[in-house]
């Protein structure tokens, strides 16, 4: 064989053999940071964010941004960097905000979760999802305009917070009560809760968070007299607790039309035929006791008040009765039920032994309005993809600190994640496909570069 063709198929050779063993192509930037910010474990608790917060210190600082870190009460570190306008500011800042903290791998993973392993072209570990993509996705957008000579006319926020999964005490809420002043120019907030549908491929819409559940977290507690289980003991702090958490769970729900979910169906109804006519017979189907008719699947929490116990804890031994039972409750308000009248209705179910302290309450606030320059610059950077649709969300993120404040807060993902991998949020397998996350970080920066471009 002649020495070019010999080179010739070596070449050939070299370029087969690395898909043939299956060797991954290298990552870009941004996936190679969320491969390192993937393998430092933000498991909350405790959260140990500070290691987060040093990493992403470490990568603005290189491109010359201001970073403050904020810490908790409880020793928790959060990050603010500000990158400033560089052109004559015509409005209020827009600020980007992501959560540090994950919650636990738990079991049944195929990889170790905190391992950035990257396998069948996706990238592997708890936070893939939920939110660190996100977090770098804003991170990306952040150095992009800094590097850039693009006339910026607002100040760009990145926020990077603790203890989200825990309700956000050490971490949002902690930045507000101690700082107040920190986010008195923002216009508008970015964060987590937009949820998009792609199925097989094709993106069908983009959900943009505008409106959210509230949450209402409680402990309740019984005690009665610890003794021998031989004992005669009707009212133990187990049977009363039992008693009453039994009353509790028994009372029907009662299904209500919030106005927030009249405006979701009613965007959502434009694009689904079948939502399109729940929404124009809404007052028809949904009664006090329930729909008149069968409604999708995903629907009944947006008419309904949720209410879970999911911690139960009182004794250790079979023959000993203990002095206390304790139980958690994770309650989801609609934006529009009344904090105490429901809390009331809670506490008169469970009894007057029971004690009950409230976690976690969230005061009422209005939904952001999907209308304004801000809305139509997000719409005309997405609109050419898909179809973007104001969503309400079953969910609870940490925007409500904002929106209960009058500021504006929008729940935006710009990855396209269909829904076998989403499956991986708060579960095992948490994994991001890596072209979908490399797609959804250009996408960001665009929608980004498009917010600050108002003149
Ligand atoms: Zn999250």
């Amino acid at each position: 064989m002649p020495r070019s063709r010999r080179l010739l198929g070596a070449l050939a050779l070299a370029s087969l053999l690395p898909a043939a063993a299956g060797a991954a192509a290298p990552l870009s930037p941004a996936a190679a940071r969320l491969q390192a910010y993937l393998r430092l474990d933000t498991t909350n608790p405790p959260g140990n964010e500070g290691i987060a917060a040093a990493w992403l210190a470490r990568e603005l600082a290189g491109a010359g941004i201001a970073v403050e870190r904020y810490v908790s009460g409880a020793g928790r570190v959060n990050l603010v960097a500000r990158l400033r306008a560089n052109s004559t500011p015509t409005g209020g800042a827009i600020a980007l905000l992501h959560h540090m903290d994950v919650v636990p791998a738990g079991e049944g993973w195929s990889v170790a979760p905190f391992g950035g392993e990257v396998r069948d072209g996706m990238l592997w570990g708890r936070g893939a999802l939920d939110c660190k993509s996100l977090g770098i996705a804003h991170l990306e957008a952040m150095l992009a305009l800094a590097r850039s000579d693009l006339p910026r006319h607002r100040d760009l926020l990145l926020v990077a917070v603790a203890d989200e999964e825990a309700g956000g005490g050490e971490g949002t809420a902690a930045l507000w009560e101690r700082h107040p002043g920190l986010f008195a120019d923002v216009a508008l907030l970015l964060n987590e809760g937009g949820a998009n549908k792609a199925v097989l491929g094709r993106h069908l819409l983009w959900g943009i968070e505008v409106a959210q559940k509230r949450p209402l977290w409680l402990e309740v507690s019984a005690k009665g007299r610890p003794g021998h289980a031989a004992g005669i003991q009707l009212g133990s702090a187990v049977h009363q607790l039992v008693a009453g958490l039994a009353r509790l769970v028994e009372r029907p729900p009662v299904w209500k039309i919030d106005p927030a979910a009249r405006a979701y169906l009613a965007a959502i109804g434009r694009l689904d035929p079948n939502l399109g006519r729940l929404e124009a017979d809404l007052d028809e189907v949904i009664a006090p006791d329930g729909p008149r008719r069968a409604i999708p699947p995903g629907l009944p929490s947006l008419f309904l008040d949720s209410l879970q116990v999911t911690v139960l804890a009182a004794g250790e031994e079979i023959n000993s009765i203990p002095a206390e039972a304790r139980a958690r409750i994770d309650i989801r308000l609609l934006p529009s039920t009344d904090t105490d009248a429901y809390l009331a209705g809670v506490r008169e179910a469970l009894g007057k032994e029971i004690e009950t302290r409230v976690l976690l309450a969230a005061p009422p606030s209005e939904p952001t309005p999907a209308s304004g320059p801000l809305w139509e610059r997000l719409v005309a950077a997405l609109a050419d993809e898909a179809p973007v649709i104001p969503i309400f969300l079953a969910g609870i993120t940490d925007s409500r600190y904002f929106r209960e404040r009058g500021v504006a807060a929008y729940g935006f993902s710009p990855f396209w994640v269909e829904a076998e991998p989403m499956r991986g949020v708060h579960g095992p397998d948490e994994r991001i496909p890596l072209d979908a996350f490399d797609r959804g970080v250009e996408r960001m920066r665009r929608v980004v570069e498009s917010l600050l471009a108002t003149p």
